[in-house]
């Protein structure tokens, strides 16, 4: 039985390079292969897919109201295809996510997804949580942060080169983001140090403080309740 694979990462992991070279070892077998990619790329990478290697492939563009189910059903009647590849998956809606989970069960043709996990603000994007939720096989492909530890997170950076922490989940251009592990990632949005980072070790300051700092603050809530704190 055909499956619904989901290849996942941050950003520059080199996923494009990863589903052309597994395209080509279809077509070197005399297999035909349909290459999928968003149209929110319509701008930048018309109907392509390249890779930072220098690997290119033309690829149909999909579209968040196309029926992708019926799209594969309509190519392969014509002529048999042997494995759908879809690009920046993290774009697909879940209705269209589980289109594509009907190719596999239904057409019996394999489809392999390959996207980002999660935005800039390491909010996972629809298309990537359906996929995660119903994907038979899930492959994480590693890229490493400047540190050398495994990068999991992104983060968009401006025309000025500031990290931007907030704005819509979906901006295109690739050049403006950044892979990073998650230590460094939230150091880069700026959600650490903590807001009162000196407070953090010294504790016995804390009956002296406001109640509703202590009340805010993420250590004092995870301790055992103690009466002078819990007090409205
Ligand atoms: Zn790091």
């Amino acid at each position: 039985m055909a499956k619904l694979y989901f290849s996942y990462a941050a950003m520059n992991a080199g996923k494009s390079t990863i589903l052309l070279q597994a395209s080509y070892n279809y077509q070197e077998r005399g297999m035909r292969t349909l290459l999928l990619t968003s149209s929110l790329h319509l701008t930048t990478e018309n109907g392509w897919i390249t890779s930072r290697i220098g690997v290119h492939a033309s690829a149909d563009l999909y579209d968040p109201d196309d029926d992708l189910y019926a799209l594969v059903r309509r190519t392969h009647r014509k002529t048999r295809i042997d494995c759908v590849f879809v690009d920046e998956a993290q774009f697909l809606t879940p209705e269209q996510v589980w289109q594509l989970a009907r190719v596999a069960d239904r057409l019996d043709v394999p489809v392999m997804c390959f996207g980002l996990r999660t935005d800039f603000q390491g909010k996972l994007f629809p298309g990537s949580a359906e996929l995660l939720a119903i994907a038979d096989t899930l492959r994480e492909v590693r890229t490493i942060c400047h540190c050398g530890r495994k990068a999991t997170m992104v983060v968009r950076k401006g025309p000025d080169g500031a990290v931007v922490t907030a704005g819509d989940q979906i901006g295109i251009e690739k050049a403006m983001y950044v892979s990073l592990c998650r230590r460094h990632w939230e150091e880069e949005m700026g959600r650490w140090p903590a807001v009162t980072p000196a407070r953090s070790r010294a504790p016995r300051s804390q009956e002296t403080r406001p109640k509703k700092a202590a009340a805010t603050h993420p250590r004092t809530q995870a301790r055992p309740a103690r009466p002078a704190a819990k007090r409205r």
